[in-house]
């Protein structure tokens, strides 16, 4: 709908996978995953919303379809959302509550090394941009932190990053979701 999702394909196809724009319901049919990108979580909300794609998508997700999020897009998959607009809808398919925006100002953009767990080799580049804070994690494993918060959590074959892989060159996240994606049952 909005945001960066170009340079996920880009990162998609040369980790192997073929891709597809979703901008409406029937685009969900047959995909064995789904990434939701950055960009601002309440125009894509609120767009999705508009075009009767959330209600769908939501039901994709909670069907077992394979998702990787980062940054607006765990924002969108969240339980509780600070910082939001007023009744800034979430889909509450991730068991977190995030504030948008929750690094500060100094910190709008900065890299981290990330170190995340079962990736070997060297730390991945976390890219962070306006990047929620997860400020409550429940039924989620936790991949990676910064500074004591988590930055990359799992459910399932939902993947929730707050940083953004697609802005690195470093595949290794994207081809774990094509792993996950491609294991549907
Ligand atoms: N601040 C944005 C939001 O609230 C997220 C920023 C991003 O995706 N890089 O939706």
């Amino acid at each position: 709908m909005q945001g960066a999702f170009a340079e996920h394909v880009r990162a998609l196809g040369a980790a192997g996978a073929r891709t597809r724009l979703v901008r409406m319901r029937e685009d969900l049919d047959g995909l064995d995953g789904i990434v939701l990108p950055g960009g601002e979580s309440t125009t894509m909300t609120m767009l999705m919303e508009r075009v009767g794609l959330l209600e769908p998508l939501r039901e994709a997700i909670r069907g077992g379809l394979a998702t990787l999020a980062t940054c607006a897009g765990t924002i969108v998959l969240a339980h509780e959302v600070t910082d939001g607009m007023p009744e800034q809808k979430s889909l509450g398919l991730l068991d977190v509550d995030v504030r948008r925006n929750g690094y500060g100002r100094q910190l709008e953009s900065f890299e981290a090394p990330l170190h995340i767990e079962g990736m070997n080799g060297k730390e991945f580049p976390g890219v962070f941009i306006r990047s929620p804070l997860v400020e409550r994690t429940g039924d989620v494993k936790v991949l990676a932190t910064y500074e004591g918060h988590p930055v990359a959590v799992q459910h399932e074959r939902i993947l929730g990053l707050c940083f953004h892989p697609e802005l690195t060159g470093d595949l290794r996240l994207h081809r774990e979701f094509v792993r996950l994606a491609s294991e549907r049952p």
